[in-house]
This record gives C-alpha cells, structure tokens and sequence, in this order.
C-alpha cells in the first residue's frame, strides 16, 4: 500500500531542484517509478514528495554534443530518456548501434515503457546494464542543482550497490557517451536466470581504419553485476591492445583471467563468489570473440544458454 505523498510537476530544472531543497529529505526525483515505486509499495521508501521530472522539456533529448578537441561529437542522453526511445533512436542506432541494442534486451517492455537512463544510473542498482555498457563508452554524467552544473566520470558516480555521488538537491540531467570510431568491433554480453542480470560484459575492440593486419589499438571491457559496482578491467584492456584479431585466440585466456582478477564477487542468491568468477572467464572470452568477429566484418554464430547477445 502507498502512504501518502504529493506529488509535483515542475517544468524546469530549476524548479525541480528548488523543490528538492525546500522539502529536503522528504523529497526524491521521481521518473518512470519503476524503482521508486515498488520501493515505496514495499515501505522501503517513505518520500512525502514526490518531484516529477518526466515533463521537464528538452530533459528527454537525444542529442549531438560538441567533442573536445578533434575528437568525434559526443552523445548525450538526457535523464528522462527511456530504455525504449534509446532502443528507437536514429540517432543512437546509427553512432552507437549497440547501445540501442542493449536497450533492447533491458527488463520486460512494461519496464522499457517508462523506465529511464537517468532512473536506472540514479539508482545504481548492480544488475544494470547500463552502467557496465556505459563504462566502456567514456561515459559522464551531468548533475545540476541550485549551486550550479558539474559533471563527472561515471565510474566516479556509481560509488557502490545504491550509492552514488549524487548530493542532496542534485539532478541528474544527462548522460554523455563517447561513441566508437567505425572500424570497432564491440558488444554486450548478459547472463542470467533471474529478472535482472547475474552478470554483464560490455567489450569493445579499436582497430586502426584500413589496417589489414588488423591490430587492436585499444579496447574496452567492462564487467558489472557481480561487483559492487561496474568496473573498467584495464589489466584486460592492456593484453588485448597490439594483438591481431585473427589471432585473438592467443591471449583471450590472459584477457579473461585479467577480467576474473578484476572482478569482486560475493556470495548471492545469484550464485558464489567461485561460480561468479567461472562465469567472468567464460563470457569474457565468448564476449571478446564476437566482437573480433564484428570487427573483422563477419557475423558470428552467437547462441549461449540463458545468455543475450547485444
Ligand atoms: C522487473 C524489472 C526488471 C529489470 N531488469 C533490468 C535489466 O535487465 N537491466 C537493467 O539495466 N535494469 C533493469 N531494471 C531496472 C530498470 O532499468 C530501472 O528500473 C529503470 O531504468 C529505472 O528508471 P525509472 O525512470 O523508472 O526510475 P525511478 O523508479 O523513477 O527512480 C529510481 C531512482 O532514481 C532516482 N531518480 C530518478 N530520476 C532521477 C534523476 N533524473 N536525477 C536524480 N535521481 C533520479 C529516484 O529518486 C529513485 O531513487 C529492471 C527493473 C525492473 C522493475
């Protein structure tokens, strides 16, 4: 049963947040509700204000950024973006195909309806897929509030299961993602039995346009869902730069155990610590196999038990 609350409808951002000052630890963002609502349903959250940012104008954009330097122009989010705008986006399936692939594979589409970008980081439940994807797209994140606008990496914002950097009277107002160059070869590979996902593995592989030999000039591998937080794998990233994607078969079990060392499981109803680390190797490996394939231009057989492909 939900007790009672107010509910308010701001539209702007400065409204939003003076609304968060002014009622103080009785007030949260409210978004798709998909979270906050079977939170305060279960009596886990007791907010006496609820502040709506779903019809805040322009705060669910899909938009073209400026890079910095001569770098690609970036992609940002907006907050109130929902799994399924970014699933349908032109914009986003065309820079960042995988993205819009992995909105696709997110929760149920009752969930997709209306939950959102800004909502699933907000919250920083350790089951999200995006917050593992996002790590290997550069991601920042905006937060705005009364004293101002800052942004931050995400891997700074996401502090641990729940917790992140957000303060008191912050909006989250965007998400910016760093999109690959084309001659990339990525994906996003989940796992799991339950509703949300027991394990996340977001690979990415750079090759220099042209290159026949096709050597790795950076990577990307994000592990996530059973850390306490997602985590980059630099150690990962560093064995798999300058080798040759035909041959990538010769240091995938180094990847992998580097992707293992960096994960930080614990025991859950999701499976032990022992099992989780088993999991790590065997989708790092099978991750960074379909992304060699893609990037070398050929589309892998990719069929695994309980397992979806992005
Ligand atoms: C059945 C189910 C299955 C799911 N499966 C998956 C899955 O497979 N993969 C996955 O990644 N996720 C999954 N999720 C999580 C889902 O993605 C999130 O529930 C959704 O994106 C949250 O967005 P929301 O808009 O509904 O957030 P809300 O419920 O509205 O808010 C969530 C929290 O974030 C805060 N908040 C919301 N917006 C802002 C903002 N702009 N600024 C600051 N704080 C804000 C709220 O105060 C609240 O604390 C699942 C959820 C459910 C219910």
């Amino acid at each position: 049963v939900l007790r009672p609350f107010t509910l308010h409808r701001p539209r702007t951002t400065d409204e939003a947040c003076e609304l968060l000052v002014r009622f103080g630890d009785d007030a949260v963002p409210y978004a798709g509700g998909t979270e906050l609502l079977l939170l305060m349903k279960l009596g886990m959250a007791r907010p006496r204000h609820l502040v709506d940012v779903k019809r805040i104008p322009g705060l669910g954009e899909i938009t073209d950024a400026p890079g910095v330097g001569a770098a690609a122009p970036r992609l940002t989010l907006g907050a109130t973006s929902t799994h399924r705008a970014v699933e349908r986006s032109p914009r986003i399936q065309g820079r960042c195909p995988l993205v819009a692939a992995t909105a696709r594979h997110v929760a149920n589409v009752r969930v997709r309806n209306v939950g959102t970008v800004g909502g699933n980081l907000a919250f920083a439940d350790p089951h999200s897929d995006l917050a593992t994807l996002f790590l290997t797209l550069d991601a920042t994140i905006e937060l705005v509030s009364a004293r101002g606008r800052r942004v931050l990496p995400l891997a700074d914002f996401v502090r641990g299961p729940w917790e992140t950097a957000r303060q008191p009277g912050e909006l989250l107002t965007s998400v910016g993602l760093t999109p690959w160059p084309a001659s990339t070869g990525a994906a996003y590979v989940k796992f799991g039995v339950y509703e949300r996902p027991t394990l996340g593995v977001a690979v990415a592989l750079q090759c220099a346009p042209g290159d026949p030999t096709g050597r790795v000039t950076a990577a990307r591998v994000a592990i996530g869902c059973v850390n306490p937080r997602p985590v980059r794998v630099l150690a990962a990233e560093t064995r798999l730069v300058g080798a040759r994607l035909a041959e990538l078969d010769d240091v995938l079990d180094a990847a992998a155990a580097a992707a293992v060392d960096g994960a930080d499981p614990d025991d859950d109803l999701h499976g032990s610590a022992d099992y989780k680390r088993e999991m790590v190797a065997v989708f790092a490996r099978r991750a960074l196999r379909v992304a060699a394939a893609r990037a070398r231009g050929i589309v892998p057989p990719i069929r695994f038990p309980h397992a979806v492909v992005a």
